[in-house]
């Protein structure tokens, strides 16, 4: 029979992460499944870590079903705390296996991690399996995210196990293979922490700050310098979420990476009409992690990670403290102007004004109170469609308008390129909930084309091309609040 070499499909792992000390993950391989069976698969990703596609194509689906270990990886689950919904836990991965650190022909380093390989150290309770549902669902959105332009993990492969998942009812069983520049988190520091470790939590310090920000490993004081960046990171991610409508759903602290990346798309949704109360997940009963509340807990979860830092910022506590506090206090202005810049962009707008800030809120205004689609209201100020979203409260549509164009037109730009800016900065289209259902519904059945033909046109959220037209629609007026599940 035909049989792959490594080099034919390029693997080519360096595990820099199992040289941390023995804290930091469990050896584990992932549990191998009855028949497992290829049903997407990623070849821009494929591609890009230097694999071969056609190999893939025709042997990876052991790999990505964790029934063969390729050459080189050397298999661990990562341990990890968490605040989630502000309570603190001892976590680790309960259902993910990092095979390893994928090098890149360009030298970049990427973690290859199957989601729902089985059970693991850290499983507690769980069956450490997903269910396909999940599993296409973070494809998805993931694909998506980065043809908006989003720091974000992505995804190379989803496989059938062929073997059932019991959760209220039984699904199929899926392996998602995902990939990210690490899957460290703030968690992760608040593990060690909370371990009282503090010479591993140092070692950790200085693995991600090679890793992640080789820029600052010379600084007067590192440790510092890597909270800033984190902040700077994060502040830049969640400025990126609120302007394209995205709502995570899940902001718990071992969900937020330190290389300021999205990661773990569990029960996340894009906002369709703007109200920044919005919750879609059936568990987020609060409103802690509602979009309007992003920002905010970004900024909460930031503030855990200095925490975590306190005991290298310095060997007196007071003055640790101190040093933190000062960088935390910074993240509320960094967000505004990454967002208000971001606003800024959406609005065909190049220079800053002081009033901006008040130009953009009565927008926002004006699309709460008319229960305005986001996304669309931003398209149809860029196309010149204003028909649909003038046809409530009209004069003071117009007066904004009015205001609107006049700031344009004091920054001596011209309309060519005022609309290119904006074509740029506004999506077309995002993975609407309704069509995510639509795609997800017929792939449990085994057909795949509608999720297809979905992840075609959310590959470029900016071309504004015809096949996108159909997609940007809103979906029909229904009295259910669309409701996300967790992933588990
Ligand atoms: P999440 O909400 O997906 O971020 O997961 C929170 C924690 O629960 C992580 O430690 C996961 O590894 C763990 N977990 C989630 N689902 C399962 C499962 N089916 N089996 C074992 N652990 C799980
Ligand atoms: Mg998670």
């Amino acid at each position: 029979m035909f049989t792959i070499t490594k080099s034919e499909i390029g693997w080519n792992f360096d595990n820099s992460y199992v040289r941390l000390p023995k804290e930091f993950y469990s050896e584990v391989n992932p549990t191998p499944v009855n028949e497992p069976e290829l049903v997407i698969f990623n070849k821009y990703v494929a591609e890009s870590l230097g694999l071969d596609v056609r190999g893939l194509l025709e042997g990876g689906v052991e790999v990505f079903a964790g029934n063969k270990i390729p050459n080189g990886a050397k298999p661990i689950a990562q341990s990890y705390a968490g605040h989630q919904f502000g309570h603190f836990t001892m976590l680790g991965d309960g259902r993910a296996v990092l095979l390893g650190e994928q090098i890149t022909p360009t030298g970049e380093r990427f973690d290859i991690q199957l989601k729902g390989a089985g059970r693991t150290p850290y499983s507690r309770g769980g069956d450490g399996r997903a269910a396909i549902g999940p599993m296409l669902r973070e494809y998805i959105i993931s694909e998506a995210m980065h043809g908006l332009r989003i720091p974000t993990t992505r995804s190379l492969a989803v496989v059938t196990t062929g073997e059932p998942i019991y959760r209220e009812t039984v699904l199929p069983g899926a392996i998602l293979t995902r990939i990210a520049s690490s899957h460290i988190r703030v968690g992760t520091f608040q593990f060690i922490t909370g371990l009282g470790k503090r010479e591993e939590l140092k070692l950790l310090a200085d693995y991600t700050i090679r890793r992640h920000y080789p820029e600052i490993k010379d600084d007067d004081k590192p440790y510092l310098a890597l909270l800033r960046e984190v902040i700077n990171r994060q502040a830049a991610l969640l400025a990126k979420w609120q302007l394209v409508g995205f709502i995570h759903g899940v902001m718990n602290t071992d969900n937020m990476a330190i290389s300021g990346e999205t990661i773990d798309y569990g029960p996340c949704a894009f906002m369709d009409t703007y109200d920044p109360g919005t919750v879609f997940s059936s568990i987020d009963t609060g409103g802690r992690y509602a979009y309007g509340n992003q920002p905010y807990i970004g900024g909460w979860n930031l503030a855990r990670f200095a925490e975590s830092l306190l005991p290298l910022l310095d060997e007196n506590e007071k003055k640790a403290l101190q040093l933190a506090q000062d960088e935390i206090t910074k993240y509320n202005g960094i967000y505004r102007d990454n967002w208000l810049n971001g606003m800024r962009a959406k609005l065909g707008l190049f220079n800053q004004e002081e009033e901006d800030k008040e130009l953009i809120e009565e927008l926002l205004e004006l699309m709460k109170t008319n229960s305005l689609d986001y996304t669309n209201t931003f398209a149809a100020l860029t196309f010149d469609h204003l028909d649909g979203i003038m046809m409530c409260n009209k004069n003071e549509f117009e007066n904004w308008l009015q205001k609107w164009k006049e700031r344009q037109s004091r920054q001596k730009k011209s309309e060519t390129k005022i609309k290119e800016l904006m074509r740029s900065s506004n999506p077309a289209v995002i993975p609407r909930n309704h069509r995510v259902e639509a795609a997800l519904e017929v792939a449990a059945e085994g057909d795949y084309s509608v999720m297809g033909k979905l992840l075609e046109v959310l590959k470029d959220p900016y071309a504004h091309s015809p096949e996108q037209a159909e997609y940007a629609k809103p979906p029909e007026p229904s009295n259910k609040p669309y409701q996300t599940f967790c992933g588990t």
